[in-house]
């Protein structure tokens, strides 16, 4: 039977750093499954399909084929035979992904996807509602998450290392809005399931927070 280690959190709360990382110590394969919403996002603003629009994304949603393949470790993200990685990381991708992942045709797609990567690999997954509906019966489930002020920060300094300039008030406000979305949609709503374990990452460095994880991990799985 493989191992699932499911990571879910609100935006900005270093899931995706954490997973890499944690992945690549204990040899399993990462699934980042925001990077499948943006992915389906980038295909409905390419289209000019909004995101109130639910009609028109269910009729969308059969042309979106989504799938993923690793290149040097890194995942890829393929929309319709097309490797959309440089492109779904913007703001953006990111809030037509917050509005349109709360759509359950939308969902059932890329769950199915993500259920059946982590039923033939060890995995760690991160995302939003893995321990509560995708992968229920995970041996380790994480929830991480930290201050909003101190997400905002963190990602106004990653933004302003690459030369973007931007507002650290107004990142902040956009990360609050995200999680209000993300935590009070009908589906899969982002919450922490009931066996997660905790991990509050506001005070804690990279290193801290994946020393942590891997102590629930032995724990849980080696014990
Ligand atoms: O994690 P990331 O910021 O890339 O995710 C983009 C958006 O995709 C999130 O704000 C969330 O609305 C959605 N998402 C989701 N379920 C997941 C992963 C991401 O609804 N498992």
């Amino acid at each position: 039977m493989s191992i699932n280690i499911a990571i879910d959190g609100p935006a900005g709360a270093g899931k995706s750093t954490i997973a890499k990382r944690l992945a690549k110590e204990l040899g399993f394969i990462y699934v980042d499954t925001g990077a499948m919403y943006r992915a389906m996002a980038y295909y409905f603003l390419l289209h000019d399909i909004k995101a109130e629009d639910e009609g028109a994304i269910a009729a969308a949603c059969p042309q979106v084929d989504v799938t993923i393949s690793y290149e040097n470790g890194e995942q890829q993200v393929i929309l319709n035979g097309e490797n959309v990685n440089g492109v779904i990381r913007t703001e953006a991708v990111g809030n037509m992904a917050s509005a349109s992942s709360v759509y359950p045709v939308v969902r059932k797609k890329l769950v199915e996807l993500q259920r059946q990567l982590a039923e033939k690999s060890d995995v760690i997954m991160d995302g939003r509602d893995i321990g509560t509906c995708v992968l229920p019966n995970a041996q380790v489930k994480i929830y991480l998450t930290a201050s909003s002020a101190t997400r905002a920060q963190r990602r106004y300094d990653e933004l302003t290392a690459k030369g973007v300039s931007c507002d650290l008030a107004e990142i902040e406000k956009d990360i609050i809005e995200r999680d209000y979305r993300d935590m009070h949609r009908e589906t899969s709503p982002l919450m922490q399931a009931e066996d997660a374990v905790l991990v509050d990452s506001s005070h804690l460095n990279i290193d801290e927070v994946v020393s942590e994880i891997r102590r629930v991990y032995e724990q849980k799985v080696k014990a």
